[in-house]
């Protein structure tokens, strides 16, 4: 049970320097604005609707949009951002050959070029569909497989890739994972609802419209369609579930290439894994048995020209967004069926992003040299170690917890690694060629280029400088084998941070996203790893046990939340996102209360520190979504919608109840006994 007095008390030393508690902001900008809130709402009937009512009256989702949120917002300003930026460096004509300016320049025009690639038509993927018609035998599926990710053409069939090994995280190791399928849940092949079958439909008309787009009559398009359909349902059908893909021990498979072989017979695959170039590996690990085992049955068992049409079909989803109108059309009509999307993004919009998630590394250098403040990261610095201090003293005061097994966790929690910003050492994609009149080329090169990288990590050791997402990108991760928690320059703008604000609000806000990624090193996966990123039990038995009951309550209580009146939340799937969200607010909350204004009384705008606090984590939360979207994220997003992440946490938090007066009888009311605390 969390004491405040006691934490109050032994803390005063900690308050701290840095972080300076403003009654007023300089810029009289409100932080928290009523005019955003619907105040006919009780907090303690709706916290959503009050804290966010009338900002979600008022922000629709745009027509080019499937959300609207306090993510897209920042997405929306950082595009613009970055758009300046590549539209300079695409106009720059002194730019030397070779520099990152030239190289972002030339990558973005390229795919501005519409009428070049207009007129393309498909000729870009022409070779690759000759090349498949001539296939006549099954051995040479595998070899095209392989083909195909090498050559930065497509992921048929399964995914390969060289990372860390989880038993043991400073060697890398190739891995195989379960994949081939389109759809965004296996679910949507396998079940027969309303919704499975919308998508199904929309998937199958996409099918067969791009096999008729590359020239094939509607009967022979309609009879590829379900040569594909078919092959995808029979993957999906073997695939793990993704409630399933969450158990770290249940996907660590380490095999031998002998095992390997027993597992997939007929397929030899210290041959195939030359194919892929990475010869000599004695051993892989598998994610999926029972798909790798039902892979080659499924080759055997298949008609060869209907692998055929298995491989073309890969081939053509991969490129469509990057070919003529008629097939970025088709494309958009399944993105459209799928998120109920209205019109297109524009296509500068599309280049930007494609530029950051192609060379992010050389666009983030231009990025940061232009919108990174470094004091943000010296502020940021100093909040994490403070939610690092919150995290320990509410750990040392966990009541279920023994102390042999809270040493291990303190260990843990000290060997985080915080990254803020971006790396210390750019990827410069050396060997990448990039040219302003060959778009289709630059996109096919770089995932090439990715591909080699990635297996060249192979018997290396671990590059600790990498961050996992580029420098625009609002967002942050937890790596559990690496154990470091990491937040791009991107996220860190109101309403998550702003350096002029008072703490209430940068801890409501980006603290609380700090302790969430934190949250991550000890929720129902991330604790299954030691601090040094090993999966590998640390726990007593009693503990995990306990930790277990008290996971499974919060489960039961996401369970109960429901989308669209009718889809209810999956409490299990989203465990680690409820998990993170629970603990990282309370470990902001701590952390504020060592702040002056967390100490004061001091109201602000009409709000106390307290209010303050927990409305800022509300609107960083608010928000709208297309129901074709809300539907589609409650299959495959492991993150609650922003509603229930908004209310999940404060609901099972004392001074939340106290903060809004919440009361008996109150719809969000729960009784001190049912309020769940984890960390
Ligand atoms: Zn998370």
């Amino acid at each position: 049970m969390y004491k405040f007095n006691k934490i109050q008390l032994s803390l005063i030393g900690l308050l701290l320097s840095g972080t300076i508690a403003v009654a007023q902001s300089p810029t009289n900008k409100k932080f928290i604005d009523p005019a955003n809130m619907d105040l006919t709402v009780k907090p303690g009937d709706d916290f959503y609707q009050y804290a966010s009512g009338t900002w979600i009256k008022n922000n629709p989702v745009p027509p080019k949009e499937t959300r609207w949120t306090s993510f897209n917002l920042l997405r929306e300003f950082n595009s613009q951002a970055v758009r300046n930026i590549v539209e300079e460096a695409a106009k720059n004509k002194t730019a030397a050959a070779g520099s990152v300016t030239k190289r972002v320049g030339d990558f973005f025009a390229a795919g501005m070029d519409s009428i070049a690639i207009e007129k393309l038509g498909f000729n870009p993927i022409q070779a690759d569909l000759d090349r498949i018609a001539k296939i006549n035998n099954k051995s040479e599926i595998w070899n095209e497989v392989a083909y195909l990710r090498t050559e930065g053409i497509a992921s048929a069939l399964f995914g390969i890739g060289v990372g860390q090994d989880r038993k043991n995280v400073v060697n890398q190791v190739v891995n195989l994972s379960q994949g081939g399928t389109t759809l965004s849940d296996r679910d949507y092949y396998l079940k027969n609802d309303t919704e499975s079958n919308r998508i199904r439909a929309a998937y199958t008309k996409y099918l067969e419209k791009l096999f008729q787009l590359i020239g094939h009559s509607k009967t022979t398009a309609q009879k590829k369609a379900i040569s594909v359909f078919l092959i995808e349902k029979q993957l999906a059908e073997a695939q793990l579930s993704r409630l399933e893909m969450r158990d770290p021990y249940k996907t660590y498979n380490k095999l031998s290439i002998a095992e390997l072989d027993k597992l997939s017979p007929g397929v030899s695959w210290k041959n195939l894994l030359s194919q892929y170039k990475i010869p000599n590996v004695d051993s892989v690990i598998v994610n999926s048995l029972p798909f790798f085992t039902k892979l080659s049955e499924l080759i055997n068992n298949t008609e060869l020209e209907d692998w055929k049409s298995y491989l073309t079909w890969n081939i053509l989803k991969s490129a469509a967004p990057h070919l003529s109108s008629p097939f970025v059309k088709a494309n958009f009509a399944f993105t459209q069926a799928q998120t109920g999307q209205k019109v297109p993004t524009p296509r500068w919009q599309k280049m930007t992003a494609l530029t950051d998630g192609t060379i992010g590394e050389l666009l983030g250098q231009l990025y940061v040299a232009k919108h990174f403040k470094p004091e943000a990261k010296q502020r940021m610095d100093e909040m994490i170690e403070n939610l690092r201090k919150a995290f320990e003293i509410r750990l040392k005061d966990l009541d279920w917890m023994s102390d042999e097994t809270k040493v291990k966790a303190l260990a843990k929690l000290h060997a985080f690694v915080p990254k803020v910003g971006y790396t210390t050492k750019w990827q410069n994609y050396e060997g990448l060629e990039i040219n302003r009149n060959t778009y289709f080329q630059n996109i096919r090169n770089a995932a090439k280029w990715n591909y080699q990288e990635n297996i060249s990590k192979l018997g290396k050791p671990v590059d600790k400088t990498r961050f996992g997402m580029t420098p625009p990108t609002v967002n942050a991760y937890y790596s559990a084998t690496m154990n470091e928690i990491v937040f791009p320059a991107g996220i860190l703008q109101f309403p998550f941070f702003d350096p002029s604000a008072d703490d209430a609000i940068n801890y409501g806000g980006i603290g609380a996203v700090i302790g969430h990624e934190m949250s991550h090193g000890f929720d129902d996966s991330g604790s299954q790893y030691d601090k040094d990123g090993n999966l590998k039990n640390w726990w007593s038995d009693v503990d995990r046990a306990k930790f277990i009951e008290k996971t499974k309550q919060l489960g039961a209580q996401f369970d109960q939340y429901k989308v669209l009146d009718s889809i209810p939340v999956n409490g299990k799937l989203t465990m680690g996102e409820n998990i993170g969200d629970l603990g990282g607010l309370n470990m902001a909350y701590t952390a504020f209360k060592m702040t002056k204004q967390g100490q004061s009384n001091e109201k602000i705008d009409g709000f106390t520190p307290d209010q303050r606090f927990f409305l800022a984590w509300a609107q960083i939360w608010r928000g709208n979504a297309l129901p074709e979207t809300a539907a589609q994220l409650i299959k495959t997003d492991t993150h609650s919608p922003g509603q229930y992440r908004t209310i999940g946490a404060p609901v099972n938090m004392d001074a939340w109840y106290e903060a809004f007066d919440v009361k008996p009888g109150d719809k969000l009311y729960k009784k001190p006994e049912n309020r769940i605390k984890i960390w």
